[in-house]
């Protein structure tokens, strides 16, 4: 994986320097032996990188503020593009991390906030960063007996939305490394992230968002707040991490791929999507004791009632899904 940018240490800024930047002193990006590409003002647009840039300030305020109090916070920004958000986050959080795939914006970014010593920009595919090692304890800094756990981290981004699933699906997988995410996402993406079993958006998304947070809804914007406009609306949801795979009483890897099952395909009950891997009498048992009729579908069950049908397949022979088709 290229990721620039990781090597340099970032400490709390300096007394006397926050708010203040090359760019914000002079209104310019720094010339001089830079390349054209990089400095000039605004690169074109790339839609196969998801690129359309927030141009509502008060949206743009309205996300940061959002994340709470973060004077005391380490925030990992995800596809800063042109730095509307960041411009407003350095200000405010102690430390921010933000990691952008495009080179040239990258490094765009890299001067523009080149003054601030509390600001990483790391060019890089957000979806290959190993977030443990990012944010985990740094070599040589542990000592024995001395018990380090990281501080929690609020993530922030106006997403890309061709790669949306797989970048919550990410910080999902690392959610040990985070407290709040704050992001922005395509409208049905967000109502499928908030909806309630039984209701029409609610599938694996939902079920495996709310396996890890809370899930709220906060604001929604018209295409029209963006540059260029993206041809959905697009709304800003807040998760708040409040993992319940120990409340379930379940292996975490084992019921995701055990929900995947559950949920293979759309239109088809509970018990045809599990009989792909489970033997009729086992699956008949579990259903039985978990109270769930073999023709209902994934879609229509609270999580309570997963885990109760895996945890009985799971004691009835060991019963694993192993695949996670
Ligand atoms: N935050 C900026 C804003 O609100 O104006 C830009 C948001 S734009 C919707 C998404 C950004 O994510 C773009 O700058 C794009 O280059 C970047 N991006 C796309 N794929 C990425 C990836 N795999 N890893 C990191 N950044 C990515």
């Amino acid at each position: 994986m290229m990721v620039k940018g990781l090597s340099r240490s970032v400490n709390c800024p300096a007394p006397g320097t926050r708010g203040i930047s090359l760019v914000s002193l002079t209104g310019r990006l720094p010339e001089g032996n830079v390349p054209k590409v990089v400095a000039e003002r605004a690169s074109r647009s790339k839609p196969k990188l998801g690129q359309h840039f927030l141009a509502d300030g008060t949206a743009a305020r309205r996300i940061v503020d959002a994340l709470g109090n973060i004077s005391q916070s380490t925030l990992l920004e995800i596809g800063p593009g042109r730095g509307v958000l960041t411009s407003l986050l350095t200000r405010s959080a102690r430390r921010l991390i933000a990691i952008e795939l495009d080179r040239v914006l990258a490094a765009q970014l890299r001067m523009k906030f080149a003054l601030y010593p509390n600001v990483e920009i790391i060019e890089g595919d957000v979806l290959a960063v190993d977030f443990a090692t990012l944010f985990g304890p740094k070599p040589g800094s542990s000592r024995p007996g001395l018990i380090q756990t990281p501080e929690p981290v609020r993530v922030v981004g106006n997403l890309p939305y061709y790669i949306t699933s797989d970048i919550l699906l990410r910080l999902f997988t690392f959610h040990q490394c985070f407290d709040t995410l704050v992001i922005m996402v395509q409208k049905e993406v967000a109502d499928r992230l908030a909806a309630n079993p039984g209701t029409r958006d609610y599938g694996l998304l939902s079920a495996t968002a709310q396996l890890y947070a809370r899930v709220e809804t906060l604001f929604t914007l018209p295409p029209g707040a963006f540059t260029p406009p993206p041809k959905v609306h697009s709304s800003v949801v807040r998760l708040t991490m409040s993992p319940r795979i120990d409340s379930l009483h379940v292996p975490e890897e084992a019921f995701i791929n055990f929900l995947k099952l559950s949920f293979g395909q759309k239109r088809k009950t509970l018990w045809n999507n599990l009989k792909t891997e489970y033997a009729p009498d086992s699956l008949r048992a579990a259903l039985q004791e978990a109270g769930v009729k073999p023709a209902e579908r994934a879609e229509a069950l609270p999580l309570e009632k997963k885990a109760a049908i895996f945890r009985a397949l799971a004691s009835n022979n060991g019963n694993l899904p192993q695949s996670g088709k």
